[in-house]
């Protein structure tokens, strides 16, 4: 067998003694005589399950105990919907557009109110995050329902290092691909949610940590299908219908394993070491170059390429070939990508760079 170091940017790496514990419990799940796959999501095996994912998780992230976790299905992608069917309680709310994904979340929330971009980066083809000074109060002052915005940019390789003051106004986050990547303060936002297969887990399961407070009353627009409806979902634990049963329980024993390796603090000093090893290599290379700006980087998704897409073509296949997968860039951005996700480990990342060494000697 031979693994080899995945740097892709979702579904991407996951915990090498994760998937080996999730093999040794295939076929008998602590004694049960039947798969996880198998059971019923009403059982008290199962419920054990999901309720220790959501402890762990509520351990590892410090979540306020006025904040419900919700486990859904349907990606980021429903959330984009779902966000302003459960929140545009005035139809208005205001988007920060940092990349594609917030882009899309702006022009699905059209489709429900009135959604205005009061910051993007689309100009520079979003090789930073837009300033975000003032742009919480000015938000606050219109009388938005909310401010979305994206926190970490996956295409883009940017991220928010700050994140906007907004008050008593719901500050709203996408935090796909930088959730529990370092520590994260809960309570600055109304709502934040992930798509698992990024950092946290598989695909197939979207993690919403939302404030009571908020849902309370129920969707905003009462068409809302009920599986999007926050308040119906958190009265039901997350099961109103079948809810991911494999993935939530694979999500559990990849929290268990950030807590075992010392929780998000030693993720934030491992993240910024491989990345950093990236980040300094790209700033002396004369063959490499850095898509984002310094001050936006992201310490989770590092985009990068030689200027010819000729010879981005021939790293990538040398790469690839080299037990190093799924550096290539996504074509809005082009060149190549390295998701350096807490799975991901220095040793990986020390691998890549070795190359791109020997590479530029090559080619430069
Ligand atoms: C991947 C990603 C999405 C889309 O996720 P799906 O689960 O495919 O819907 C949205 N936002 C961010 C930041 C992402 O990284």
């Amino acid at each position: 067998m031979a693994r080899v170091f995945n740097f892709a940017a979702g579904p991407s790496a996951l915990p090498e003694s994760v998937l080996t514990e999730c093999a040794e419990e295939m076929l008998d799940y602590r004694g049960c005589g039947m798969s996880v796959l198998e059971m019923s999501h009403r059982s008290s095996a199962y419920q054990q399950i999901f309720d220790e994912t959501e402890a762990t998780l509520r351990r590892i992230v410090d979540i306020p105990s006025d904040y419900k976790v919700l486990f859904l299905q349907g990606g980021a992608t429903l959330q984009f919907a779902g966000i302003p069917m459960n929140l545009m309680a005035t139809g208005r709310a205001a988007y920060i557009v940092s990349g594609n994904f917030s882009k899309k979340a702006y022009q699905e929330a059209r489709k429900y109110g009135e959604a205005e971009v009061i910051a993007t980066s689309e100009w520079t083809n979003f090789d930073r995050v837009p300033s975000v000074v003032g742009v919480g109060e000015l938000a606050e002052i219109y009388g938005y329902d909310y401010l979305y915005f994206c926190q970490n940019n996956t295409i883009f390789g940017t991220q928010f290092h700050d994140i906007p003051n907004t008050g008593e106004l719901p500050l709203i986050g996408d935090v796909s691909s930088c959730f529990l990547a370092e520590p994260i303060d809960v309570s600055r936002y109304g709502l934040l949610y992930a798509g698992a297969q990024k950092n946290a887990g598989c695909a197939g399961v979207t993690v919403v940590i939302v404030r009571e407070d908020l849902i309370e009353d129920g969707p905003a627009i009462p068409s809302c299908p009920i599986y999007m409806d926050y308040r119906t979902q958190a009265e039901k634990g997350s099961m109103l219908n079948t809810p991911n049963t494999f993935g939530i329980y694979l999500c559990g024993k990849v929290y268990r394993w950030i807590e075992e390796q010392g929780g998000l603090e030693a993720m934030r000093e491992r993240n910024l070491e491989k990345s950093g090893l990236l980040y300094d290599y790209l700033d002396h290379s004369k063959v490499f170059h850095g898509h984002a700006q310094p001050e936006s980087r992201s310490i989770s998704n590092v985009t990068f390429r030689t200027g010819s897409e000729k010879l981005d073509a021939e790293f990538v296949a040398g790469a690839t070939a080299r037990g190093l997968a799924g550096v290539k860039g996504h074509r809005l951005v082009g060149g190549m990508r390295a998701s350096v996700y807490n799975a991901v480990p220095v040793e990986g990342v020390r691998a890549l760079v070795d190359y791109m060494t020997e590479f530029e000697k090559e080619h430069a």
